[in-house]
């Protein structure tokens, strides 16, 4: 048990998360960023060509520019996971998923969101192993290779593609007729003989031994099922905020969510939000940074008034 008690609590270490803490630490409050690991999707990113004063950057060492920096300026870092927040008296209670419980006088939530999975057998087995969620880390692994990607949206129509540029043949899936991307996107198809297009199917299973090797696609108009190689699957669906745990603290969207106003303040006082885990649009780390920095300058005025 932890008896101090911190100016601000930052849950999530991705780009939100790093950017409060740095504007927050500036400000000489005493920080804790708890998180599951340090970046966030970021990471995934292997490069980052549109966060200014960077002309390309892999996310991995943008990220680590933005922890040393909130270290510097004295933020503290925990690794844990979240699973409860409470509010007793004037102080929050934060608990991580082994009981263990850290207090603060604010908290930011800067949890971002995961990857859709389609849970399917097989996909959970082949995590890392031929199954993918992140077409911009793994596409340099599928030269010459055969790969599967899901999905409909601009996501999944850019993971296509670009792995065309590596693969000897991409497959891509859409359980509709058409797809959801924008047209421009689309359009590149043409440049790429060895993507096809599989529209009104599914990905029913992923099979392999050590690593995928086939995946069963099923057509959702004749019923048919066929088994088809290929060495990975890419699945680009959309990803989800995975905020059930402080579902009863703050109000959330119909997407699951944090409703933050302008200022980056939830209905509830002394509990602030940004990044891809809130209402916010476009998900972009240097929107995400943005919101940090915002919701720090907002915590730090509510700390100074409730002094
Ligand atoms: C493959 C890929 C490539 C991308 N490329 C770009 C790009 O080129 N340019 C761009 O601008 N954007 C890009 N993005 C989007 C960008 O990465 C996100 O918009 C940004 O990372 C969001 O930041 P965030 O801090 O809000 O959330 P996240 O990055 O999702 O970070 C959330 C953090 O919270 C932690 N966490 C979650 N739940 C809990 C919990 N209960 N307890 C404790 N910790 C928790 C997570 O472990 C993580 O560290 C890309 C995304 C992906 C997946």
């Amino acid at each position: 048990m932890i008896y101090m008690v911190y100016d601000i609590i930052i849950i999530g270490g991705g780009p939100a998360g790093l950017s409060a803490a740095i504007y927050a630490s500036r400000r000489a409050l005493k920080v804790l960023i708890i998180s599951k690991d340090i970046g966030g999707q970021a990471i995934y990113a292997a490069k980052v060509e549109n966060y200014p004063g960077f002309e390309l950057i892999p996310g991995f060492e943008l990220i680590e520019k933005m922890r040393q920096q909130a270290k510097k300026f004295g933020a503290e870092f925990l690794s844990a996971e979240i699973g409860e927040i409470k509010k007793e008296g004037d102080i929050f209670k934060v608990e991580d998923k082994e009981g263990k419980e850290y207090q603060t006088r604010a908290v930011i939530l800067c949890f971002g969101a995961e990857p859709k999975k389609l849970n399917i057998p097989g996909e959970a087995k082949f995590k890392g192993r031929g199954v993918s969620y992140c077409a911009t880390c793994d596409a340099p692994f599928f030269k010459e290779k055969i790969a599967v990607v899901v999905g409909g949206g601009n996501a999944a129509v850019d993971a296509a593609v670009l792995l065309a540029k590596y693969s000897k043949k991409v497959y891509i899936v859409n359980h509709k007729d058409k797809f959801k991307a924008e047209e421009l996107r689309t359009e590149q198809f043409k440049q790429f003989p060895n993507l096809e297009t599989v529209f009104n199917s599914d990905l029913k299973e992923v099979k392999g031994e050590k690593r995928v090797s086939g995946v069963i696609i099923k057509n959702l108009l004749s019923g048919e099922e066929k088994e088809v190689e290929t060495d990975g699957v890419f699945i680009e669906i959309g990803h989800i905020v995975e905020s059930d745990f402080i579902s009863e603290l703050v109000d959330l969207d119909e997407r699951r969510q944090i409703v933050v106003n302008p200022k980056n303040e939830t209905n509830f006082p002394g509990v602030f939000a940004a990044g891809d885990a809130t209402t916010v649009p476009y998900k972009q780390i240097v929107i995400a940074a943005g919101e940090g920095a915002k919701a720090a300058l907002t915590a730090y005025s509510y700390l100074q008034k409730s002094i």
